[in-house]
C-alpha cells in the first residue's frame, strides 16, 4: 500500500516529460535557484553525537550559512526546504524542489558508525545499487528518518527500481555525479578534512528530483572530534564557503562544457 503510494506520488511528481527535461537551465539563466535541504528535523533528530549534538541541528546550522554564501557569492536565489526546527516529509523536500524548478538540490546530512573512529566527508549521489555495504546502511538509516517510506529499494523487480533504471539515463543523473564531485573535492580541498569518496545508494530524499541533487555527509558526528568540529560556528562556515565554491566551479563547468558542445555541434551530452 505504501509502496503504490510512493509510486504514485513519483508519477505525479515527475509528471509526462521531465525524464527528458534538460537539466541544470542555469547555465543558460542568469541567475540559479538552489534547494537546500538541511536534513531532519523536529522530532526526527537524526544521528546523535558521543556529546548529545543532533544532526538536525548541525545540518541547519550550516545549510543557513550555504544560503547566505550563495547568494552572496554566486547571486542565486536560494530556498529551503526548513528553516527552522521541524519535520518535514522525505519526499515533500525534493517535491518543493521540483515545484519551485531548482536548478539544483543539496541536502545536507552529518554521518554516523558503530566505530568511533570513523571520520571525514562522503558525498553521494542517487543509485538504486550501493557502493559499498556502509553507504547500503547508511541509506537506510536516513531513509528510516520518514516513518511513512519503507525500505522498498531493497526488494527488487517493483516499478520503484524502474523507476530508478529510467532515472538512471537522464541528463540530471549524470549532472549530479558531476555536481557531487565538484562539491566533494572542494570539501576536501577547503576544509582540509579527510574524504571518503563520491559514492551512491538509494536515499529516498534523491528519489524524482528532476534537477542534479546530492547529499553530502559533512563528517561523522558519532566521532567525539568531528562531533566538535562539526559544532564550531568556523568550520561550519568553512563547510558552507567549501560547497558554495564546489557549486560555483560545477556551474562554470557546465557552462564550458555546453559552449563546447554548441561550438562542435554535438548534441548529445553524457
Ligand atoms: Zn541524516
Amino acid at each position: 500500500m505504501l509502496k503504490t503510494a510512493l509510486f504514485a506520488f513519483m508519477l505525479l511528481i515527475y509528471g509526462g516529460d521531465a525524464f527528458g527535461q534538460d537539466a541544470g537551465g542555469f547555465a543558460d539563466a542568469a541567475i540559479m535557484t538552489v534547494v537546500i535541504d538541511p536534513g531532519h528535523g523536529g522530532d526526527d533528530t537524526g544521528a546523535q553525537g558521543p556529546s548529545g549534538t543532533d544532526e538536525k541541528d548541525i545540518t541547519l546550522s550550516i545549510a543557513l550559512k550555504l544560503a547566505d554564501a550563495l547568494r552572496e557569492r554566486l547571486g542565486a536565489i536560494v530556498l529551503l526546504t526548513r528553516e527552522t526546527d521541524v519535520f518535514v516529509p522525505l519526499e515533500a523536500r525534493t517535491a518543493f524542489a521540483n515545484a519551485n524548478r531548482a536548478d539544483l538540490f543539496i541536502s545536507i546530512h552529518a554521518n554516523a558508525a558503530a566505530n568511533r573512529d570513523a571520520r571525514g566527508i562522503e558525498t553521494f549521489f542517487l543509485s538504486m545499487d550501493s557502493t559499498d555495504e556502509d553507504a547500503r546502511r547508511l541509506a537506510a538509516f536516513e531513509n528510516s528518518a520518514d516513518s511513512s517510506v519503507e525500505d522498498v529499494f531493497l526488494e527488487g523487480g517493483n516499478d520503484l527500481k524502474d523507476i530508478l533504471v529510467d532515472m538512471a539515463s537522464t541528463s540530471s543523473h549524470h549532472e549530479s555525479s558531476r555536481l557531487a564531485e565538484a562539491v566533494h573535492m572542494s570539501m576536501l580541498g577547503k576544509t582540509g578534512r579527510e574524504g571518503r569518496g563520491v559514492k551512491q545508494a538509494p536515499f529516498v530524499v534523491l528519489v524524482g528530483a528532476t534537477m542534479p541533487a546530492i547529499l553530502v555527509e559533512v563528517g561523522f558526528i558519532s566521532n567525539p572530534s568531528e562531533e566538535r568540529l562539526l559544532t564550531s560556528k568556523k568550520e561550519q562556515s568553512l563547510a558552507a564557503a567549501a560547497i558554495a565554491d564546489g557549486v560555483a566551479s560545477f556551474r562554470d563547468l557546465t557552462a564550458k562544457r555546453r559552449s563546447f558542445i554548441e561550438v562542435s555541434g554535438k548534441t548529445i551530452e553524457k
